[in-house]
């Protein structure tokens, strides 16, 4: 089996062409999306004929994409038998581990391709800006990948509010159960960012949510800090297009790592059109992309699930590496930040990392640094797990944003504690 950290950081795309020429398996793109569109028209220009793409997320697959038939990586070998792999997932890692799981050798970072492109040469199905945002952190991430000295975070959500405009039953972020919702404090978010960046190498993104974080009146002072950390590359604020910002979080959110990713759930987003005029007008970059994708993936219940159970939808589970800061700790997805904030499950400490605690505790930087490399790379499930669905990619589709009155009562009465985490 290829050995991944020995030989990557000598592959060029030549080296990759000479390789396929010989053994003259069929190429494959991993990864249906925009990364995987730029590859894709990068080999055409150096005469490397695609045959399709393969994706993990069922949605995408039966169709062609960029005039080429998307199939599921489970069906990849049925069809293909032995292929090389483009890999166009900044999350290079988790493709690596199931594509060898699958007995596939010839894999190689797209990120090599993607470094010869010039994206604003090129018309995709994307904006121009999007598109060179995308595959900028594709091309970092996948770098990043073969420094595993380096603590490198592709990216983390802050949780900035429990406040939406909206209220949607199936709120993946668990926003309808909040009976009081409430604005996170600023001063410690503003300590978990700085101990946060303290300890990790370089963070690709932070994302700004919520809840909507617009609904949080000192959003521009969170998203300032998070500019000036020089570790922190983008800042992207997620909204849904219901509020528009007043001029002075305008202001604070005009910077070139900023980018604000809005949702348009139709009438619902009844500010889109005044948001995107004044993003435009202060030259801030944004991108407005669909409500689409949703999966039923917001219900609370104790499931009791075996240790086995737990690790298969923890692997399968494609929120796993979602980060999440809230308040001081640190999460694996904002689905456990978010149940442990509702303060209805006994919390384990061992499902995150109390940064401020550890601080406290007289933790140093590198010990803190240790903890969240196991954090990170060690963890088989948390004990959280039990009480979510997870989020599969194969799981059905369900109608996004399908709003509700009241919030929703959590009834966890069937509750046993003492649940396992690895
Ligand atoms: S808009 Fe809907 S999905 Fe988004 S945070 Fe608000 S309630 Fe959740
Ligand atoms: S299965 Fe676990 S990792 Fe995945 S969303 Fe649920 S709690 Fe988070």
């Amino acid at each position: 089996m290829m050995s991944p950290k020995r030989n990557l950081s000598a592959l060029t795309v030549e080296l990759i062409r000479a390789e396929m020429s010989e053994n003259r398996l069929p190429v494959v793109i991993f990864g249906a999306s925009m990364a995987g569109e730029v590859i894709f028209y990068r080999c055409q220009e150096l005469g490397i004929r695609v045959l399709a793409f393969c994706d993990n997320n069922i949605k995408k697959t039966g169709r062609d994409y960029c005039g080429i038939p998307v199939v599921h990586t489970k069906e990849l070998i049925a069809h293909f038998g032995d292929v090389n792999l483009l890999i166009a997932v900044a999350d290079i890692e988790d493709i690596i581990i199931q594509v060898e799981r699958l007995n596939y050798t010839h894999w190689y970072p797209g990120n090599i391709f993607l470094k010869t492109v010039n994206t604003f040469h090129h018309v995709y199905s994307g904006p121009a800006e999007y598109v060179d945002y995308v595959v900028k952190t594709c091309i970092h991430c996948q770098d990043n990948y073969i420094q595993p000295d380096r603590l490198f975070l592709r990216s983390v959500d802050v949780i900035i509010t429990e406040r939406c405009s909206l209220k949607c039953a199936h709120c993946s972020n668990l926003m309808q159960y909040y009976e009081h919702p409430q604005n996170c404090e600023t001063t410690q978010i503003l300590e978990s960012i700085a101990i946060l960046c303290s300890v990790v190498d370089e963070i690709n993104e932070f994302r700004v949510i919520g809840g909507e974080p617009f609904m949080n009146k000192e959003i521009h002072i969170i998203t300032r800090a998070l500019v000036d950390e020089s570790k922190v590359h983008n800042v992207v604020i997620y909204t849904n297009g219901t509020i528009l910002p007043k001029p002075e979080q305008i202001q604070g959110m005009n910077d070139p790592k900023v980018m604000v990713l809005i949702t348009d759930y139709g009438a619902l987003s009844k500010n889109l059109e005044p948001l995107v005029q004044s993003l435009s007008a202060a030259g801030i970059r944004y991108f407005v992309d669909n409500a689409g994708g949703w999966t039923d993936c917001a219900k609370i219940e104790k499931h009791n699930r075996p240790a086995d159970d737990l690790k298969a939808l923890f692997t399968e589970c494609c929120a796993k590496n979602t980060f999440t800061l809230s308040d001081d700790k640190f999460f694996r997805c904002p689905f456990s930040a978010n149940l442990e904030r509702l303060g209805q499950i006994p919390v384990n400490s061992a499902d995150r990392i109390d940064l401020a605690l550890a601080l406290k505790s007289g933790w140093d930087t590198s010990f803190i640094k240790k903890q969240l490399r196991a954090f990170i790379n060690n963890m088989k499930f948390m004990s959280v797990c039990d009480y979510c669905n997870g989020r599969s990619f194969d799981a059905p589709e369900i109608e996004p944003a399908r709003q509700i009155r009241q919030f929703l009562k959590l009834d966890l009465s069937n509750i046993q504690t003492g649940m396992p985490c690895e």
